[in-house]
């Protein structure tokens, strides 16, 4: 038997560590340290209904477990195989309890894929990834198949970038490859700066080795040597179970020197964040793993072809590098035929706001927010009134009642006002004020905002002094036409995609709740 004790950051902050060491004691004091092994985890998701234990091989889910229940799940479960039915899930409002983690309707609809993994292993051990058939991608890339086998998989995966752009990955490494470049680099973007979001984070803490594997395949295809992981600084969990995984895969031979049969050798490095929002832009991420102030820059040539100290670069975000061992094992095909006509695969979304079940959820491109919101989420709590739904990140958008049956991915949430962006979804109530979550967001822009050009620094800040105004009850005649224009020039003048989307949330709620802007400005005259 298996006692999995989730030690994501958010059972962490309930105190699952000291959990699972009660676990170890409480095993050794019954004798069975032979029968039972405690395992800690990464994020299993249902962050809602932490500290979460599940018990294997038969997956009973126990939920907000506290430490006055470590001695009777043990005695009980473990050894009489009785369930503790208090602590079972119940959705809110049911009495019905759900026993086997697999049947508790927020994993029902999910399908972990890349995110499956972390309930299972211990991020800390490589053994643990090896036995779920880690790196065996790796080989299979590096004995089998050439290099341009490798990209052309990926193409025909039809796999895009986890990140926000939603670029064709085989296509930008392609790019990198074509280029005459003894230096090459790959980069995996771990700074995930969304408000809300926190899925590469928990890939990151939860199966770093995926990541890394990922990495290694995407050097091979583009004959890059060299890489870096950027981790904001503020992920100390994600940041020491990076540090440990590369430890690891160097004292395997994964990393540093050639891979033992082959002359492929790859090597990387940690770069830490500062915690900016606009170093998740290409340019400003590379500027600060050379050490200089992370600003954006002009790209009059692609970082794929001059990126890191101007050597050809592919940089990718985490969800879609974990996604990439996956592809090479299972085939092109296999990934091809999950989710919609030009977004393939499923995609992490971190579920938060105004949901009864907030955690991490992944799920086939092309599903619903309707199932997303109601049949994963549980609903709006209270038995309030669902009012939009903001997907993409700040510089995403706001999407109201009529778009629930949306099919969610990367052209639907585009053709909507939204985006997909790296996956923060915020669920608002009937009481949410759709004009204070528009100054929010362009708020936190403005201070992520490195000053660098006009449109952005000072629209954002003349922006939010009219939405504060509005809000006030100094709303003017003419303010929603400024906010209008001000949210258009930031998208024709803004020197990167911080500034040039930054208007999003504005635009998006002045095209769903303008009435709300005018209730403002009308009621408080
Ligand atoms: Fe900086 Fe904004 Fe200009 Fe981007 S758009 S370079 S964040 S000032």
């Amino acid at each position: 038997r298996v006692i999995t004790v989730c030690c994501g950051t958010g059972c962490l902050a309930y105190g699952a560590s000291k959990l699972a060491q009660a676990f170890r004691d409480e095993i050794k004091s019954q004798g069975m340290e032979l029968q039972v092994t405690v395992k800690t985890t990464g994020c299993h998701g249902f962050c809602e209904r932490g500290p979460l234990v599940v018990i294997r091989p038969e997956n009973t889910l126990y939920q907000r477990v506290k430490f006055g229940d470590v001695a009777e799940i043990v005695t009980e479960t473990i050894s009489r195989n009785n369930v503790i039915e208090r602590l079972l899930y119940s959705a809110p409002g049911s009495t019905d309890k759900i026993t086997c983690e697999h049947d508790v309707p927020f994993y029902k609809k999910q399908m972990r894929l890349v995110f499956g993994a972390n309930g299972y292993i211990d991020p800390t051990s490589l053994d643990d990834y090896i036995a779920i058939g880690g790196y065996a991608a790796l080989s299979k890339a590096l004995f089998e198949m050439t290099a341009d086998d490798v990209i052309d998989e990926i193409r025909h995966s039809g796999l895009r970038g986890r990140g926000g752009g939603g670029f064709a990955t085989g296509a930008k490494w392609q790019s990198t490859r074509e280029v005459d470049d003894a230096l090459k680099y790959v980069i995996c973007n771990c700074d995930e700066g969304d408000p809300g979001a926190f899925m590469d984070r928990s890939l990151m803490e939860g199966n770093p080795h995926s990541i890394i594997e990922g990495m290694l395949i995407a050097a091979y295809a583009v004959g890059a040597h060299e890489g870096y992981i950027y981790i904001r600084h503020e992920y100390p969990v994600a940041l020491q179970n990076a540090e440990l995984a590369i430890k690891q895969a160097k004292s395997a031979g994964l990393l540093g020197e050639a891979i033992l049969g082959s002359e492929f050798s790859f090597d990387v490095k940690i770069s830490q964040g500062g915690g900016a929002f606009v170093c998740g832009e290409s340019t400003a991420l590379m500027a600060s793993v050379e050490g200089r102030v992370g600003e954006p820059r002009a790209k009059y040539v692609h970082t794929s072809e001059k990126g890191l100290w101007d050597h050809p670069t592919v940089l990718n975000n985490v969800e879609t590098l974990a996604n990439v061992p996956l592809i090479i094992n299972k085939g092109a095909d296999w990934f091809y035929e999950i989710g919609t006509a030009n977004s393939k695969g499923t995609k992490i979304f971190s579920l938060v706001g105004k949901v009864n079940n907030t955690g991490l959820i992944e799920v086939p491109m092309g599903i619903t927010l309707r199932e997303i919101i109601y049949d994963i989420g549980g609903g709006i709590p209270n038995g309030k009134k669902f009012k939009a739904v903001q997907t993409g990140g700040p510089s995403g958008g706001c999407l109201p009642e009529d778009k629930l049956d949306l099919n969610v991915d990367f052209d639907e949430l585009s053709k909507a006002g939204s985006m997909m962006g790296s996956g923060a979804m915020i669920v608002m109530d009937e009481d949410n004020c759709m004009v204070d979550i528009a100054r929010y967001f362009l708020s936190f822009l403005e201070g992520e905002s490195c000053g660098k050009c006009v449109p952005c620094r000072e629209g954002l800040k003349r922006m939010r002094q009219i939405l504060d105004r509005i809000i006030a009850g100094d709303g003017q005649e003419g303010d929603i036409e400024t906010l209008t224009d001000l949210s258009e020039a930031l998208t024709m003048g803004a020197l990167c995609g911080l500034g040039g989307s930054a208007g999003n949330p504005v635009l998006s709620t002045l095209r769903h709740f303008q009435n709300e802007y005018e209730a403002h400005i009308k009621d408080k005259r």
